[in-house]
């Protein structure tokens, strides 16, 4: 997303840390099972000490108003 106009011809910024930052992983849906990025993402929700990432707002209402319901779905979609 972002465009950092940096000189290429002197960057010396070699980073060894495969590690990504936080905000470019990859994230899963629970919605609509759709993998995106954290920092693409719509919106966000912590439940039980896990943040969950949303594509749409819509993704983000749905969740909220029903988190363990979210994701009994989401584990069953995955188990088949
Ligand atoms: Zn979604």
């Amino acid at each position: 997303m972002l465009a950092k106009k940096e000189d290429s011809m002197t960057n010396q910024e070699i980073r060894d840390d495969p590690v990504q930052e936080p905000t470019s992983q990859t994230v899963h849906d629970p919605v609509c099972h759709m993998d995106i990025t954290a920092s693409s993402s719509a919106g966000n929700s912590e439940y039980e000490g896990r943040t969950y990432y949303f594509c749409s707002t819509s993704c983000t209402t749905e969740f909220n108003a029903d988190p363990a319901g979210v994701l009994k779905m989401e584990a069953e979609y995955h188990r088949n």
